[in-house]
C-alpha cells in the first residue's frame, strides 16, 4: 500500500505532505537536553516519542540521520556546578553519563549523532563571526555577541507574532548593551571558572540558541527536513534558531517543525515545588520501562500527556494481556513441529499493518496505531479460542499474526521482552513492593495442591482466598495449578502509596 506521509508543521500551522529534500532520506534534529541535573520524566516523553517517530520511518523504508544534543555549556549548569563545587563540565560529563543511562533503561536508542556543545566552540565562533560580517550580529564594548533580530524581517514566523507584538511584551534581562531589546546573546563575555573559551570577541561562552544552530548545520547541512523539540522551545529558542542559520545561510533552517506536548502528572504540571517531579531513575522504580513507554503512547504527541495512577493500572493490564496472549500463542508453536506453508496461501491479516501504516502516517498518530496492535491481539486469542479447527491452520494463522505484528511492536519497543522475562520482572516488582516472597506463594499453592488431593475443598477454598487477598489469582488447569497476577493487584502494583 502506497501512503503520504503527513505531518503537522509548526512553521505553516497545517498538516502538510511531507517530502524529504532527498528522495528515501531523512534529517532529524531534536533538541536534547540541558545537562545541568538528571533528566524527567518530560525529557522521558520526549525521547520516547522522537525514538518512536524515527524507527517508524526507518521501518517505512528512510534512511534516517537523527542528532539530538547534549547541551553542556548553559548558565544553569555553571550555577549548580558553583553550588556543588565543581566545574561545569565536570558536572555536565556526569549529567550525560546518567542521562545516556536513564534512556537506556528506557530502550530509546541512541541517535545516528549525540553531539555536546563543548565539542563545538570552534565551529560556534566561526558561525557567529559569518553573523557579523553578514551585519546579522554584533560586539558590544564589553565582549558581549548579539543577533540584530530587526535585521530579519520574518523573524517570529515560527511562533506566529510580529515585531511590534514582541516589543511590547519584551522582558528587561538587564543586557542594556544592546542596540534593541529584542536582540538575543549569541557570546556572552561572563568569565566562569570552568566555562570560558577565548574568541576574536573576547574570552567568554557561546549562548544556548546559537549552539543548536551550529551542531544542527554540523551534521545535516545547512537546510534539513524535521526540526523537534518540545512545544515550550517554539519561542524563543527555535524561534532564534531559525533567525540564527537562516541569517547566516540565506536558505531554509528546517521544512518541518514538529513539537511534543507536555507531560503533567495527574493533570497538574511538574514541578518541584508541587512536590509531584520526577525523574526518570524514580520513575523506573515505581513503573516497568515498557508501561512507562505505553503510557506515552496513548495521547497524540502534539498533546500533553499525563501520567496518572489510573492510566498506569490500564497500561499494566493491557501488557499483561499482551504477554499472556503471545505466551500461549508461542506454545502452541513450540509444540509444532512443520508446518505446511501451503496451507495459509492467501492468508495475509494485512488489514492490522495497513491499520497502523494509515495512522502512523497520518502525523504519527500512534494512539490510533494502538488500536491497530489491539486489534492485531484479539485477532490472536480468537483463534487461540477456535475449536473444531485442524491445529496446522491454527498454527499457521498464528504465526502469521504474530510476524504481522513483530514489525509494529518493534517500532514501539513493547514486547520485546520474551513473555516469561516480562512476567519474572513484573512479579518480581510486584513480591518486592508487597514485601512477598516467591517461596510463600508456591507454599501455600503446594498446601492448596495437597487439600485438593485431600479433596479438602473447604481448605483448598480458604487457600485460594488467601491468595486472592495478596492480589493472586490461581487457575487449576490440567497441567496443575497456574497463577497470575489479579486486577486488583496489578492494580496495587502502580499504586503510590
Ligand atoms: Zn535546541
Amino acid at each position: 500500500m502506497s501512503l503520504d506521509l503527513k505531518i503537522s508543521n509548526t512553521l505553516s500551522g497545517k498538516k502538510e505532505l511531507f517530502k524529504p529534500l532527498e528522495d528515501g532520506k531523512i534529517g532529524i534534529y531534536a533538541c536534547g537536553v540541558t545537562v545541568y541535573d538528571k533528566c524527567h520524566i518530560g525529557h522521558a516523553m520526549q525521547a520516547i516519542l522522537f525514538d518512536t517517530i524515527v524507527r517508524y520511518l526507518g521501518l517505512s523504508g528512510y534512511d534516517v540521520t537523527y542528532v539530538r544534543n547534549f547541551t553542556d555549556v548553559d548558565d544553569k549548569i555553571i550555577a549548580r556546578a558553583e553550588e556543588l563545587g565543581i566545574t561545569p563540565l565536570e558536572l555536565s560529563s556526569k549529567m550525560i553519563q546518567s542521562s545516556i543511562d536513564d534512556l537506556d533503561a528506557l530502550r530509546v536508542r541512541p541517535a545516528t549523532h549525540q553531539p555536546k556543545v563543548s565539542d563545538f566552540i570552534s565551529e560556534i565562533i566561526a558561525f557567529i563571526q559569518d553573523l557579523m560580517d553578514k551585519g546579522f550580529a554584533y560586539a558590544t564594548e564589553d565582549g558581549d555577541v548579539y543577533y540584530r533580530v530587526r535585521k530579519k524581517s520574518d523573524y517570529g514566523k515560527l511562533s506566529n507574532q510580529n515585531l511590534d507584538a514582541l516589543q511590547c511584551n519584551v522582558r528587561v534581562d538587564g543586557e542594556d548593551n544592546k542596540e534593541d531589546a529584542l536582540d538575543f546573546a549569541l557570546w556572552k563575555s561572563e568569565k566562569k571558572e570552568g566555562a570560558y573559551w577565548s574568541s576574536p570577541f573576547g574570552e567568554g561562552r557561546p549562548g544556548w540558541h546559537i549552539e543548536c544552530s551550529v551542531m544542527a548545520s554540523q551534521f545535516l547541512g545547512y537546510t534539513f527536513d524535521i526540526h523537534g523539540g518540545g512545544r515550550d522551545l517554539v519561542f524563543p529558542h527555535h524561534e532564534n534558531e531559525i533567525a540564527q542559520s537562516e541569517g547566516r545561510s540565506g536558505c531554509n533552517y528546517a521544512n518541518y517543525w514538529i513539537h511534543t506536548g507536555l507531560l503533567t502528572v495527574e493533570k497538574k504540571k511538574m514541578s518541584k515545588s508541587t512536590g509531584n517531579f520526577l525523574t526518570i531513575e524514580d520513575a523506573l522504580k515505581l513503573y516497568d520501562y515498557e508501561l512507562i513507554r505505553w503510557n506515552v503512547y496513548q495521547n497524540h504527541y502534539s498533546s500533553n500527556i499525563d501520567f496518572n495512577e489510573k492510566t498506569f493500572g490500564i497500561g499494566l493490564k493491557k501488557l499483561y494481556y499482551y504477554n499472556r496472549t503471545l505466551s500461549s500463542a508461542n506454545e502452541l508453536l513450540d509444540a509444532a513441529s512443520k508446518y505446511d506453508e501451503k496451507l495459509l496461501e492467501g492468508f495475509h491479516p494485512q488489514s492490522i499493518r495497513d491499520n497502523f501504516d494509515v495512522a502512523m502516517h497520518d502525523d504519527f498518530n500512534i494512539p490510533k496505531a494502538m488500536v491497530a496492535i489491539n486489534e492485531g491481539f484479539a485477532s490472536i486469542n480468537e483463534v487461540l479460542e477456535l475449536k473444531g479447527v485442524k491445529q496446522k491452520f491454527k498454527i499457521f494463522t498464528l504465526k502469521t499474526y504474530i510476524d504481522t505484528l513483530a514489525p509494529m511492536l518493534e517500532v514501539l519497543e513493547l514486547c520485546q521482552r520474551s513473555t516469561s522475562e516480562f512476567f519474572s520482572q513484573i512479579h518480581n516488582r510486584y513480591f518486592e513492593k508487597l514485601g512477598l516472597t516467591i517461596e510463600q506463594v508456591e507454599s501455600t499453592l503446594k498446601k492448596r495442591g495437597e487439600a485438593r488431593s485431600n479433596k479438602d475443598y473447604d481448605e483448598s477454598d480458604r487457600l485460594r482466598q488467601e491468595l486472592d487477598s495478596l492480589g493472586i489469582s490461581v487457575m487449576d488447569t490440567p497441567k496443575g495449578q497456574l497463577w497470575e497476577l489479579s486486577e486488583a493487584g496489578l492494580q496495587k502494583l502502580v499504586q503510590n502509596n
